[in-house]
């Protein structure tokens, strides 16, 4: 930082602003961590100079022999990370990812279903605004008046649509998720399971949610949310038939050259994730998310399905006078940096809401532990029901809280 500051003072000084930002800010953006200096390190290594389209062994270009040892060692440690057989760790996003699993497994037209967007699932799931609600014939199923996956409901509609793929994962749901029931309904109609487990990846690796990876006949993840790791993407199967489809689907498919100073941090990311201290922190975020889901609750919020498996929570504003994009600029503004998000059957607009969504990922990096989780609920709260006489004494709490637990 220093460095970029003293060669390029404008753009220096906005990367500051913003690390800044991230040091006086309580982060609870569910999909968002703080990563390991070592992560950093690593995406901003002369690894990205080097052109190396292909794959480890079978490049486009010369002098790929560093590059395909360290491309090398991502696969094998992130296939040791989830017990899979097969991996391609060069999808840019968990985007990326996802659009080359429905090009290597589907025709455009064929009939997919996914988790709605409203219910919890991501827009690469069949939204109508994405590639993959654009190509595809989607199905979408939800959650029940509990704010469950019915299981039941799934199996019937996949019964009637035949879809030739189903694809099980969220980016807003906070339970867990039956990824075994899922394969039996998948292969009862003879289509693929395709899991997203973006969200919960890290809670994977470190067994505190069941392993798609036995199950599912692909999984899919990004690198950069629990899993703590550089902003991108990877595909996992124990088929070797299908690791070749996902491998031409990224390239040439859908890409060109990979990104191998981010596969280097993937690396260094999943070598992170196999010791017991990576297991440690995943607890101590499913447990933060347990107290602060209760926080929550004791100071009279509602949440969707009225509590948490995982790392993420769902608040429920319906009766609470504040909307979803309301309550996210007033905690914006006590520098707390959270995201309105619809819940089921969400009387308000996408852009605004009746949601908002909470995680623990980014604040247990940083050394938060139940007693701020406390504190968290009680800010939200006073923000949410008598902003303008607490917004002075919140902000006053969130920084002294933040200057007692430093980033980097
Ligand atoms: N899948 C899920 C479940 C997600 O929540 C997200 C992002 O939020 C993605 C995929 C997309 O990841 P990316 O933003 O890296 O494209």
């Amino acid at each position: 930082m220093e460095f970029v500051k003293a060669y390029d003072p404008e753009l220096g000084n906005m990367i500051e602003a913003e690390y800044k930002r991230q040091q006086r800010n309580i982060e609870l953006i569910a999909s968002e961590n703080i990563v390991s200096e070592a992560v950093m390190a690593a995406m901003g290594s002369v690894l990205t100079n080097k052109y190396a389209e292909g794959y480890p062994g079978k490049r486009y270009y010369g002098g790929c022999e560093c590059v395909d040892e360290v491309e090398r060692l991502a696969i094998s440690r992130v296939c040791e990370v989830f017990g899979a057989k097969f991996a391609n760790v060069q999808p840019h996003s968990g985007a990326q990812a996802n659009m080359a699993v429905y090009q290597a497994l589907c025709k455009p037209g064929d009939t997919v279903m996914g988790m709605s967007l409203d219910n919890g699932g991501h827009l690469t799931h069949g939204s109508p605004v994405n590639q993959s609600g654009l190509l595809y014939h989607i199905v979408s199923y939800g959650v029940d008046d509990n704010g469950y996956i019915d299981y039941d409901a799934v199996r019937d509609m996949a019964k009637k649509e035949q879809p030739k793929m189903i694809i099980a994962g969220a980016s807003a749901y906070p339970r867990a998720i039956d990824f075994e029931k899922f394969a039996e309904i998948a292969h009862e109609v003879g289509a693929y399971l395709f899991v997203d487990m973006a969200h919960i990846a890290g809670l994977v690796a470190a067994g505190l949610h069941q392993s798609p990876v036995p199950y599912a006949d692909v999984v899919t993840t990004t690198t950069h949310k629990t899993l703590r790791g550089p902003r991108g993407g990877v595909i996992l199967t124990n088929n070797e038939e299908l690791a070749k489809k996902f491998n031409k689907a990224i390239f040439p498919g859908t890409q060109g050259g990979p990104l191998e100073h981010v596969i280097a941090a993937k690396a260094v990311c999943f070598g992170e994730a196999l010791k017991p201290e990576f297991k440690a922190y995943q607890q101590r975020v499913v447990d933060n998310a347990k107290a602060l889901a209760a926080a929550l609750q004791n100071q009279g919020f509602n949440l969707v399905s009225g509590g948490t498996d995982n790392h993420l929570m769902l608040i429920d504003l319906r009766g609470t006078g504040v909307t979803g994009k309301e309550l996210q600029r007033r905690l914006d503004e006590v520098y707390i940096t959270a995201n309105k998000n619809a819940i089921p059957n969400d009387p308000e607009s996408p852009f605004v809401t009746s949601g908002q969504r909470i995680g623990t990922p980014a604040v247990t990096t940083r050394g938060f532990g139940k007693p701020e989780m406390l504190h968290i609920a009680e800010f939200i709260w006073q923000a949410a029901t008598d902003f303008d006489n607490k917004a002075d004494e919140i902000r006053r709490n969130v920084c002294e809280i933040c200057s007692r637990f430093p980033i980097y």
